[in-house]
Formats: C-alpha cells, sequence, structure tokens
C-alpha cells in the first residue's frame, strides 16, 4: 500500500508553550518524507488498530516511558511533531528484538519502523543519535578497523566497576591466558580473534558502499577521521602485499 498522495499529515499545532516552533514545518516535513520514502515504509506499516498488542508484549516497553503502539500511532496519523519529538529519546529505547512484528494482527513491524526513524535521525544528524552512538565509538572503532566487536582489551576495570568481586577477572593476565587457548587465531587481546588483511578491507568496502561509512561522519567527524586513516593504511597494506606477490609470479 503506497500512503503517497494519500496524506493525513495532520494540521500544525506548535508548541503550546511558545510561539516559537522547535523546529520549522518544512524540516519536520522533510524528516517524515525521508522516512516514508524508505523502501521498507509501506513494508512495515499496513495501518493500526491502536489495540496495544505490540505494546503488551515489547520489552522495552515495561521498563522504559516507551510504547512501540504510540510510535506507530505518529506514523499512521502522521503526526509531524510527535514523531519529531519520538525521535528525540523514544526510538532509542527499543531493542530491537521484533517481537512485537510476530504479534501485530495488522503484520506491521513497529521495530523496523524504528529502525526507519533511527537511521533517518542519524542522517540529520540529530543531537540524540550523536548522545545514543557516543558511548559506542570504541566498539564501532574496534568494528571497522579490526572485523572485531570486541576485543579482551577493550575490559578495563575502570569501565566495569559495577562488577563487584567478579572485576579480577578482569585483572586476569589476559595476554597468557589467551596464548593457552589451542586456536591460534583467538591468540590476541587487540582482537576476539584475527581478520585477516583481505577480510577486513572487504568489510570495510562494504561499510563504506553502503553509506554506513557517511552516517558515522555525519554523527562523528573525529571518530570518522581516524577510521579512515586506519583503513587506509590496511589497504596500503594490502595493495603491497598483492604487489609483491605478482612481483614473485614474475620471477
Ligand atoms: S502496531 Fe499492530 S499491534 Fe501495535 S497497536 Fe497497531 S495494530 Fe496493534
Ligand atoms: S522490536 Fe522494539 S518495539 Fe518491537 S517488541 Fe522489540 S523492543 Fe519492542
Amino acid at each position: 500500500m503506497s500512503h503517497a498522495g494519500d496524506s493525513r499529515i495532520q494540521e500544525f499545532i506548535g508548541d503550546p508553550v511558545s510561539d516559537n516552533p522547535i523546529l520549522g514545518r518544512a524540516k519536520l516535513e522533510e524528516i517524515f518524507q525521508d522516512i516514508q520514502a524508505d523502501i521498507r515504509f509501506d513494508h512495515e506499516l499496513h495501518g493500526c488498530l491502536n489495540c496495544g498488542i505490540c505494546t503488551a508484549t515489547c520489552p522495552a516497553a515495561h521498563y522504559y516511558d516507551f510504547s512501540p503502539r504510540e510510535i506507530v500511532q505518529l506514523l499512521w496519523t502522521e503526526n509531524l511533531e510527535g514523531i519529531h519529538d519520538a525521535m528525540q529519546e523514544k526510538i532509542w529505547a527499543c531493542a530491537q528484538c521484533y517481537t512485537c512484528a510476530a504479534r501485530c494482527p495488522f503484520g506491521n513491524s513497529p521495530g523496523g519502523l524504528i529502525m526507519l526513524m533511527r537511521e533517518t535521525a542519524i542522517k540529520h544528524g540529530m543531537q540524540s543519535a550523536k548522545d545514543v552512538l557516543r558511548p559506542f565509538s570504541r566498539v564501532m572503532l574496534k568494528l571497522i578497523s579490526t572485523g572485531n566487536q570486541l576485543a579482551p582489551d577493550m575490559i578495563n576495570p575502570d569501565h566495569f566497576a559495577d562488577w563487584g568481586p567478579n572485576l579480577t577477572k578482569v585483572k586476569a593476565p589476559l595476554k597468557i591466558l589467551r596464548k593457552a587457548i589451542p586456536v591460534p587465531t583467538l591468540h590476541t587481546t587487540e582482537t576476539a580473534w584475527q581478520v585477516n588483511l583481505k577480510t577486513s578491507i572487504e568489510l570495510y568496502t562494504i561499510w563504506e558502499m553502503t553509506g554506513v561509512l557517511d552516517q558515522l561522519e555525519t554523527i562523528d567527524q573525529n571518530l570518522f577521521d581516524v577510521i579512515v586513516d586506519i583503513m587506509d593504511e590496511k589497504r596500503d597494506d594490502w595493495q603491497d602485499w598483492v604487489d609483491e606477490q605478482e612481483d614473485a609470479d614474475e620471477d
């Protein structure tokens, strides 16, 4: 079902306590149109009974001021201010478990719609996206530059103060313990396992070609610059290795 040309966009209400809207109408429309224009939008939203089954089964709704029913209603009724407001905080509570999608009698995927809203928040460089993603910058650096999401050397006692007595596990001689693992690719502490250079570059190229790096540049320029430097170096190393092999074949 296409919603193009069949708008249910609500009348602009504005901020009830101020004559100055937080965001102009044109910008609110641009944000919504970016969400709606995604090829997945019509696949994830077919209508909404407002039944609340999604919220009743949503784990995040049990712990946060968050309701997938509310998010879907905002999108279905094209409530531009409400959509923008939800993108300031609420959409980041979703655990992306898709229990809601399995239960919705309308075949909607509230989790999928929230993913579109998150991607749009990143595209527009919203502060909420920057705030949410900042604590994950170390993980993103590790993931993109090594192909590993986490590594033993990221387990720093300063970061796990709430572990209590279990902190002794963090203080263990990880380098020695890792060497004792029979699998050679696990003998590192900088990575959880060794990803070879070619695979690492291929992963980087996928992130580059699919727009992940563009999104990263929008929300964290410094991290983007560091990652580009690291990967340029890796690509040079790979090219050097390829050149060496070709020279050896000619000899
Ligand atoms: S999204 Fe589906 S489950 Fe949730 S309120 Fe609407 S119709 Fe009900
Ligand atoms: S995908 Fe998100 S909204 Fe849906 S049930 Fe899981 S946490 Fe809730």
